[in-house]
C-alpha cells in the first residue's frame, strides 16, 4: 500500500485514439464512476478533444491532462501546442517523456527538462517518463538509464519547484506488449527512483512524490502491483480505451 503521504493516481493514456463522440462518451463514464475511484483519477486524451473531454469533466474530481507539449508560449512553431493552450482548454495535468515521443519524435531528457520547466511554470502537473528498453535491462542498464533520464529530466530545479512533479516508471518493454513487470520488479526499480530523487532533491521530498507503474496495467494485475509500497498509482494505455476495465483499475484494492 502506498504511503499515506501520497494519493495514488490513476491516469488513463488515451494515445491517438477515439473520435471526439467516442471521447466525450468515455469521458461520461469515467465521471460517472469516479465515486468509486480508490485515489485521483486522471485522463490524458488527444489535443483534438481536449476541450469537448473538458466540459464532460467540469465539476467532476477527474483531472484533465495533455499528452505532451511543447515549451515556447506562441509563436511560428507549426504543429505544437503549449502549456498556455493545454491551460487554457481544460488541462491540469501533462505527459512528458513518454517513450513513444523519445522514440518516435526524438524527445531527449533535454527536451523534456524544457517541457518540464514550462507545464510547471503553467501551473500543469507534468507526468514525467521514465523506462529502459528490453535491450536495456538484459544488459543491466536499467539503473543507469533510470538515473540518467531522472537526473536530466529534472535538473535545475529546486525541490519545492518540484511539488507538483509525478514520476512515470515504464518499461519500454511493457508498454502495449502485453508484457507487465512482475509486483516485486515494479516496487525494486520504483524504490530505485525514490533513492535517486533522494539523492537529488532529500528525503522529504523523495518520500512525498508519486511513481507510477505503467505498461500493460489492466484490471486483473492492477491490484498487486498497486500493493507494493512504493507504487502509487498507475499510467495505463491500452485498458483505459475500455470503460469496464479503466473503471475497474479505478476502483483498484489493495486488501
Ligand atoms: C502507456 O501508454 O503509457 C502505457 C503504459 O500503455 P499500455 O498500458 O497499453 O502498456
Amino acid at each position: 500500500m502506498t504511503s499515506p503521504l501520497r494519493r495514488p493516481l490513476i491516469a488513463g493514456n488515451w494515445k491517438m485514439n477515439l473520435t471526439l463522440v467516442q471521447s466525450v462518451e468515455l469521458a461520461r463514464a469515467v465521471k460517472d464512476g469516479v465515486a468509486a475511484a480508490a485515489g485521483e483519477t486522471a485522463v490524458c486524451v488527444p489535443f483534438t478533444s481536449i476541450a469537448a473531454v473538458a466540459g464532460v469533466l467540469k465539476g467532476s474530481s477527474v483531472r484533465l491532462g495533455g499528452q505532451d507539449c511543447f515549451w515556447e508560449a506562441s509563436g511560428a512553431f507549426t504543429g505544437e501546442v503549449s502549456t498556455g493552450m493545454l491551460v487554457d482548454a481544460g488541462c491540469q495535468m501533462v505527459i512528458l517523456g513518454h517513450s513513444e515521443r523519445r522514440k518516435l519524435f526524438n524527445d531527449t531528457d533535454e527536451t523534456v527538462n524544457k517541457k518540464l520547466a514550462a507545464a510547471l511554470k503553467a501551473g500543469l502537473t507534468p507526468i514525467v517518463c521514465i523506462g529502459e528498453t528490453l535491450e536495456e535491462r538484459e544488459t543491466q542498464k536499467t539503473w543507469r538509464v533510470l538515473e540518467t533520464q531522472l537526473a536530466g529530466g529534472l535538473q535545475g530545479f529546486a525541490p519545492a519547484d518540484l511539488s507538483k512533479v509525478v514520476i512515470a516508471y515504464e518499461p519500454v518493454w511493457a508498454i502495449g506488449t502485453g508484457k507487465t513487470a512482475s509486483p516485486a520488479q515494479a516496487q525494486e526499480a520504483h524504490l530505485f527512483v525514490r533513492g535517486q530523487l533522494e539523492k537529488l532533491y532529500g528525503k522529504a521530498f523523495a518520500l512525498g512524490v508519486r511513481v507510477l507503474y505503467g505498461g500493460s496495467v489492466t484490471a486483473e494485475n492492477v491490484d498487486t502491483l498497486m500493493a507494493q509500497p512504493d507504487v502509487d498509482g498507475a499510467l495505463v494505455g491500452g485498458a483505459s480505451l475500455k470503460k469496464d476495465s479503466f473503471l475497474r483499475i479505478m476502483g483498484f484494492a489493495t486488501a
